[in-house]
């Protein structure tokens, strides 16, 4: 099996299931939501992945989201774009770490991807088993990261972009999903009045919205993260996991990786606790997972610096919420003012510029520790979700 060999690779995918009612679709169906407004998750078979995939030949594989090709959504080689995303690096964390008492601190640094974030993960995978299912125009509301991916993806894969912004939107972002080829699109108002306006326009001109998890393909690129993980560790798990949460998807697709990760064999039942960290003026999973609820309530006059964590209703909360409980995890909140802070002394100590979302979770380590939720010797990755260089703010 050599890196080239992926023209006689397929995707073991064979049906979507809805996450919430049960209901089965079919996968070569357009699909977004489930008739339940539920989430869609795509299911593989597992068995005959197993076939052509195994760990001992594994190292001679691409490194980009499509590395486990037989798990990952797309099935013929052609619509498999890539432009180098995926395969991030492990970061020991020594000095902050040794500040802190933890001795196996580590960062997954997704700020190498293209255009600077994870987001990238999500939109590669959406955009290409949507162009294979013959989408050409897709729309996006968004407050930066996601549309600059999607802005890039689009044009990788010969499509069309349409992104729907906030008017206040940081003109760098704007010049950035432009000069992608996107269709760059300001809205008066706040995020979800972009979102109003993509969802009329998208209806009227027959686009394609990949906005979060609306579709069932970005989770199978955010699942990625956790693919790499356990291989990184040799195959097994850390004992912890800190995530920035906004949609969830991240979340809530490593959680799936490591489920078909066990039942290919390739792990055992060794869970991380994944720990959820959202800013404290926009929390709504923090305050649903203390109040023992199984959905978030809509978090009014959300705002924070931490954009991508501005995310006043998930439509996955329900999924978020089990995955946090299922693990014996939990979720915290840091208020801006910690949380640049945090950005400061990554940059200044470790030499590593991460944007606010992702020192949200440096953010956390210390309620963390005072909590007892995470002990010294534990194996904890915090995940750098994008880099410094996407943030607009000065701090
Ligand atoms: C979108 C985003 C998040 C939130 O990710 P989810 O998987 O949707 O929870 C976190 N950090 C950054 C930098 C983002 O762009
Ligand atoms: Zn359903």
């Amino acid at each position: 099996m050599s890196k080239l060999d992926y023209e006689n690779l397929t995707s073991t995918a064979f049906q979507l299931r809805c996450t919430a009612c049960g209901d089965i679709h079919n996968i070569d169906s357009k699909h977004r939501l489930c008739s339940c407004g539920k989430v869609l998750f795509a299911d593989y078979d597992l068995e005959k992945a197993k076939e052509t995939l195994d760990k001992s030949t594994f190292y001679n594989r691409r490194y980009d989201i499509w590395r486990m090709a037989e798990i990952m959504p797309v099935f013929k080689n052609k619509y498999r774009f890539t432009l180098g995303e995926g395969w991030t690096p492990l970061v020991k964390i020594v000095n902050l770490g040794e500040k802190l008492g933890l001795k196996n601190l580590y960062l997954k640094d997704e700020s190498f991807n293209p255009t600077g974030s994870f987001k990238s993960r999500g939109l590669c995978a959406a955009v290409s088993r949507a162009v294979e299912l013959g989408i050409k125009e897709f729309v996006i509301p968004t407050a930066g990261n996601a549309g600059a991916a999607l802005a890039a993806y689009a044009t990788r894969s010969n499509s069309k972009a349409h992104v729907f912004m906030p008017e206040d939107t940081p003109p760098f972002i704007v010049r950035e999903i432009k000069a992608l080829g996107a269709d760059a699109r300001l809205i008066e108002g706040l995020i979800t009045d972009a979102g109003k306006m993509a969802r009329k326009e998208a209806e009227e001109n027959d686009w394609f919205d990949v906005s979060t998890l609306k579709e069932p393909y970005r989770v199978e690129g955010k699942k990625t993260m956790g693919l790499e993980l356990a291989e990184q560790f040799d195959w097994s798990l850390p004992d912890v996991i800190v995530y920035p949460t906004g949609g969830g998807t991240g979340i809530i697709g490593m959680w799936k990786a490591f489920d078909e990760l066990e039942q290919l064999g390739f792990i055992d039942s060794h869970r991380p606790r994944m720990i959820s960290v959202q800013s404290s003026t926009c929390a709504p999973i923090v305050k649903a997972f203390e109040e023992g609820k199984d959905y978030a309530e809509f978090w009014e006059n959300a705002h924070t610096i931490a954009a991508g964590l501005r995310v006043p209703a998930a439509i996955a909360d329900y999924l978020i919420l089990k995955t946090i409980r299922d693990s014996k995890g939990t979720a915290v909140a840091v208020d801006d003012l910690t949380i640049k802070i945090a950005m400061n002394q990554l940059a200044k100590e470790e030499g590593i510029m991460l944007s606010p979302e992702a020192a949200a979770t440096v953010a956390s380590l210390d309620i963390l520790i005072d909590n007892k939720d995470i002990s010294k010797d534990e194996t904890i990755v915090i995940f750098g979700t994008g880099s410094g260089l996407t943030t607009p703010e000065e701090w």
